[in-house]
């Protein structure tokens, strides 16, 4: 199904792009593009919405649709993906968010607008927020003794994502031993969604941080092995499909 939102209606105003048709389709998903401001309530949060213009839409649906494309049906479907909300101005908890992974409604709001500057952005965006939903329903979001264990025992991560929103916390960097980025040391969750993320969009650079640093080396093994364990489709053809220039 799919759908334009506005409140509860599903109307006829806004053109939805056809690969987001193709999605709603071939996963068995709702599709819905917001219309007008929507905002829902979860367990112990709030997310806020607004419309995309038609051209923004138009523009991330195509990003959109051959990053989401890369997974097979199984995984979504093993990840509980119920919806996808495209949207933009998302906010969760009145913080400005690129995409929020809601658990307790099965659904993936992902923001038009956010960093349209930046193309590599967006794509890693897709898949860093769909790794959470991954990782939760593996029971595996806050609490990893195995990932953990990884680490030097000097190693600490901070108090969270959301405290770490300032610009430059995504920028890749050599100068952190064992993580990718200053925003993969805030909290243990986004290790593992900014090391997942980048394996999709920028596979050489991490093949580069792998051979220089034994952590990130055994993080990799780690997520790929356990990945493939939850859903066999988490194959050396998927780590290595790219969906840049497609
Ligand atoms: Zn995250």
């Amino acid at each position: 199904m799919v759908g334009i939102l506005v409140g509860m209606l599903f109307v006829g105003r806004v053109d939805i792009p056809e690969s987001l048709i193709q999605i709603s389709k071939k996963y068995e998903v709702q599709v819905d593009v917001i219309a007008e401001p929507y905002s829902w309530r979860g367990r112990g949060y709030t997310v806020e919405t607004s419309a995309p213009t038609s051209a923004d839409l138009a523009k991330y649906a195509k990003i959109f649709a051959s990053e989401w494309n890369r997974y097979p049906v199984s995984v979504i479907r093993a990840a509980k993906v119920k919806r996808i909300v495209i949207a933009t101005g998302i906010s969760l908890n009145k913080q400005v968010r690129a995409a929020v992974p809601s658990f307790d409604s099965n659904t993936m709001y992902y923001d038009t607008t956010l960093g349209s500057y930046n193309e590599a952005y967006q794509r890693l965006v897709v898949h860093h927020e769909f790794f959470h939903m991954m990782d939760q329903v593996q029971g595996l979001v806050r609490k990893d003794p195995e990932w953990a264990a990884l680490n030097p025992p000097d190693f600490h991560y901070g108090n969270g994502g959301d405290k770490m929103r300032n610009l430059g916390a995504g920028v890749l960097t050599d100068k952190l031993p064992g993580v990718l980025t200053p925003y993969a040391m805030s909290a243990i969750e986004e290790d593992k969604a900014e090391l997942y993320g980048h394996l999709l969009v920028d596979r050489e650079y991490v093949a580069g941080r792998v051979k220089a640093d034994a952590v990130i080396a055994a993080k990799v093994g780690l997520l790929k092995a356990r990945m493939q364990k939850w859903d066999a489709e988490f194959s050396d053809e998927f780590w290595n499909s790219m969906a840049w220039g497609t």
